[in-house]
């Protein structure tokens, strides 16, 4: 079988389990030789929030992946710096890798209505195999609304690219809201990007100064019970 390669491309504001847990399934049911991680500077089909900054990103996913076994990291489109093209993401590799191995571009279901926005996705789709993280029975997709940018053969790949993986409820807007309210977000990010959020006071509120961490507000019970 040809070599493999998956490219996860995201803002990673936070990078948080939801990511690592499709990539790493995605790895193992592609059989692949890596899954590199790419933080984009900003992203050009998605609203766009302040961004946090790249070099924050960039030191929290390599916090997130540096154990686990072939994940890597690169600041390719990081470096390029402004809104970068996936189709030029993909010629890198490829001139990078070589003719003789399948480059996989990885996207979550929800990217996948947002594809005809993209950038060539014509050739895009040829240039590479798009890989999209569905949880499984997911439907959320209109094949016919991609017949205005792709050929039918095309659309025959992305839906045969559709894997079953298991989806978390988790994303960086509500890690960030979390940090911002003062809730927790543990268990929705790895430790060592937890702590790394909270020694830099990432995602705070500047006016309350909120940690992740919130105080116990469990009410102190009545004082006549106190003793019971
Ligand atoms: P935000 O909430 O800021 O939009 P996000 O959590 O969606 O961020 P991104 O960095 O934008 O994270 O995501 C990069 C890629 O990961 C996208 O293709 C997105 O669809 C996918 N993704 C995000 N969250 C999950 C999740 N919980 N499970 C699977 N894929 C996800």
């Amino acid at each position: 079988m040809a070599e493999a390669i998956g490219l996860f491309g995201g803002s990673f504001d936070p990078i948080h389990h939801g990511h690592l847990i499709v990539a790493r399934a995605i790895f193992e049911q592609l059989g692949l030789e890596r899954m590199i991680f790419l933080p984009s500077a900003s992203p050009p089909h998605k609203e766009a929030h302040d961004l946090t900054e790249a070099a924050h990103r960039a030191e929290m996913l390599q916090l997130a992946i540096e154990d686990e076994p072939g994940f890597a990291f690169s600041d390719f489109d990081l470096s390029r710096g402004g809104p970068t093209y996936t189709i030029d993401t993909i010629a890198h590799f490829r001139a990078q890798a070589g003719g003789g191995v399948e480059l996989c571009w990885i996207i979550g279901a929800d990217s996948l209505t947002e594809l005809p926005s993209w950038h060539r996705v014509s050739a895009l789709v040829d240039e590479c195999r798009i890989i999209t993280a569905a949880r499984p029975g997911w439907t959320g997709v209109d094949w016919d609304k991609l017949t205005d940018v792709l050929r039918d053969d095309q659309i025959a790949r992305l839906c045969h690219g559709v894997l079953e993986t298991p989806l978390l409820e988790i994303s960086s807007t509500d890690i960030r809201r979390r940090v911002f309210e003062g809730r927790s977000i543990r268990y929705l990010v790895p430790e060592r990007v937890r702590d790394y959020i909270e020694s830099h006071r990432l995602y705070r509120n500047p006016t309350t100064g909120s940690t992740t961490e919130p105080v116990c507000r469990r009410p102190r019970p009545p004082e006549d019970n106190a003793s019971a």
